[in-house]
């Protein structure tokens, strides 16, 4: 599959609570636990939210993961993603072309 194929598919996200181990102590933190939101890249959805958790952990180091949401991107939400990225990647291409210009 190309890249713009791959892009193009409705991603899974995943959302979950875990020990609050952010130093400084983060803001969002309640009762000593925050929260993360995420794309989830390898498939894990497919194995269940076991599988989730651990991939987590293993990616984040995040401790006491706990109250996992999993869900799949809506058509109007990978829009606006594709539109953010193909902005940034202008942004990119235009740096590129400044820096390649160089006077100052
Ligand atoms: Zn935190």
């Amino acid at each position: 599959m190309k890249r713009n194929e791959l892009l193009a598919k409705n991603r899974w996200m995943v959302r979950y609570t875990h020990i609050c181990t952010c130093d400084p102590y983060c803001l969002g933190s309640k009762d000593g636990r925050c929260g993360n939101t995420t794309y989830l890249n390898g498939g894990e959805q497919e194995q269940g939210l076991e599988a989730v958790a651990e991939a987590m952990a293993r990616i984040f180091k995040h401790e006491g993961i706990d109250d996992i949401e999993v869900w799949q991107e809506t058509d109007a939400e990978r829009d606006a993603r594709i539109a953010a990225r193909k902005r940034e990647e202008e942004d990119e291409a235009r740096g590129i072309w400044w820096g390649m210009g160089g006077a100052n």
